[in-house]
């Protein structure tokens, strides 16, 4: 039987959704508000320059969203490091220094740059050592993890405020979206454990060679149309019903089941209504509140506002001469997180173009730009030296207020899994229970599972019953 689909929502977790059930032979029909797939991952033209609504970057243990990038024929647009190196600058300091991984097996393979680590001293050191194997013993599964805050757990493991600030915060400021003491032990754990602890291989960095939607959006809308799947971009979903009848709830098989008579759903946008079979939703957590049914969900009315969401800021700099040498470069005892040569993905002849990305920016994001300007500019040429000749033709910021969820302690129970209790309808999206932060593999490991759980529900799901 061919199913109808409607995935709404064409962000990572909804293209990876779409292609999953469109491969498996469903009829799909991929509903997303912008002009544009990708979602979160976009970019525009300034003038002749290509640009991102923010540095993206991935790691080599990020399977599921390495294998989206197959699928989508655009695995040789990426740039994956053969070996971890990070170059980390302090401000007036003439070299780097450098955190790379050897040939030795996890977590062997940065103990030689470890000790060598300038910015902590020789007990620092000694102690994160210790705290980086207690850290491979946590259970990030467990529910009392979830409730701990990473930096309360960091500091009764040893660890000074500097050293969290310069090493253990390098890390996990970019890849959780938050600073320690208001991060979640169980998502700190995941990635330290997933990325540095367990896989020598699995932190090696990798970023996109083009602007990102020439790596997502677009091949997506190609994907799409070659696997059959209708794409209707503009399209703002703005209600979901059961078909065939009002929305019921009841309790049935220890889990509440919605439903209708009739089967199916309606998807209800602009003046038009499409029935399908299912439903996977795949929209940031507010318009997913907004758009479910209740009693989908065993949490209580706000849920979506409770988990919150965390910006995050890029400066965008464009200079007359080249003042990095590397791809990218980390700061340390600086407000300048990481900074990104962007020359060639945008496609700016002469000069170069750098984007400095700032993570958990809650006390940046209604900075104005000219304030910003003159706060982060002489905290970058500190950093680089060259920068101190070079002429700036360009500055400009982007802001997105939503860049993730929020991942402080407790967050794990207000991340619902993929499959809701209304038969037929299911949920994708970073934000969901994936157990990584909002990152792009979560969610394409979210798109991935909710396919999965629809494609795998019995066809007597189909038509929907209200019990
Ligand atoms: C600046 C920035 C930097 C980041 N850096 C990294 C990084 O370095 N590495 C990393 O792994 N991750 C990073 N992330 C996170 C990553 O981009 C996201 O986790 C991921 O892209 C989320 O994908 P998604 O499909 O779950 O959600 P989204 O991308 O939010 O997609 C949801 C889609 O639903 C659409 N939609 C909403 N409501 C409706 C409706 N009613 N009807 C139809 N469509 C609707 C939206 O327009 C959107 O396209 C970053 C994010 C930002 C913003």
């Amino acid at each position: 039987m061919t199913r109808r689909v409607a995935v709404v929502g064409g962000g990572l977790a909804g293209i990876t959704a779409a292609l999953r059930c469109a491969d498996a032979g469903c009829q799909v029909i991929v509903f997303e508000a912008r002009q544009w797939l990708g979602g979160l991952t976009h970019s525009f033209h300034r003038g002749a320059l290509r640009v991102d609504n923010g540095q993206h970057v991935f790691l080599r243990c990020c399977t599921s969203y390495l294998s989206l990038l197959r699928r989508l024929g655009v695995a040789d647009r990426v740039e994956l490091q053969p070996r971890l190196a990070i170059p980390v600058r302090a401000p007036g300091a003439q070299r780097p220094v450098w955190l790379r991984r050897t040939a030795l097996p996890a977590p062997l393979h940065l103990a030689a740059s470890l000790l060598r680590y300038q910015p902590l001293s020789i007990l620092e050191r000694v102690r994160f050592a210790l705290a980086a194997a207690a850290l491979r013993r946590v259970d990030p599964r467990s529910p009392a993890t979830d409730e701990q805050s990473f930096g309360g757990w960091l500091r009764r493991h040893g660890q000074s405020d500097h050293a969290i600030a310069a090493l253990w915060e390098l890390v996990g400021v970019a890849t959780l979206n938050s600073r320690a003491d208001q991060a979640s032990l169980s998502l700190a754990a995941t990635v330290f454990q997933e990325g540095l602890l367990t896989d020598a291989a699995a932190a090696d960095i990798g970023w996109s060679r083009v602007a990102l939607r020439e790596l997502h959006g677009d091949p997506a809308l190609a994907c799409l149309g070659a696997a059959g799947a209708e794409v209707r971009t503009g399209v703002t979903v703005r209600g979901l019903e059961p078909r065939g009848g009002g929305l019921t709830a009841g309790s049935a098989g220890g889990g509440l089941i919605a439903g209708s008579a009739g089967g199916g759903w309606q998807v209800i946008s602009d003046g038009a209504r499409t029935t399908v079979d299912r439903v996977i939703l795949a929209v940031p957590p507010a318009a997913a509140e907004q758009l479910l049914p209740p009693c989908c969900l065993p949490l209580s009315p706000g849920w979506s506002q409770r988990l919150g969401g965390v910006p995050i800021v890029n400066l965008h700099v464009v200079l007359d001469r080249p003042v990095l040498d590397e791809p990218f470069v980390a700061g340390v005892d600086t407000p300048v997180q990481w900074v990104f040569d962007r020359t060639v993905q945008s496609g700016l002849e002469g000069g170069q173009y750098l984007a400095v990305s700032l993570s958990a920016a809650d006390d940046l994001v209604d900075t104005p730009t000219a304030a910003l300007r003159a706060r982060f500019l002489p905290e970058l040429a500190a950093l680089l030296p060259a920068m101190r000749e070079a002429r700036v033709r360009d500055f400009f910021v982007t802001r997105e207020r939503q860049a993730t969820f929020r991942p402080a302690p407790g967050t794990a129970a207000l991340r619902p899994p993929a499959v809701t209790a209304a038969r037929g309808l299911f949920l994708a999206g970073a934000w969901t229970a994936t157990g990584w932060p909002a990152t792009m593999e979560g969610a394409v490991r979210s798109g991935a599972a909710a396919a999965t759980a629809l494609l795998q529900a019995s066809p007597t799901d189909v038509p929907a019953v209200a019990v």
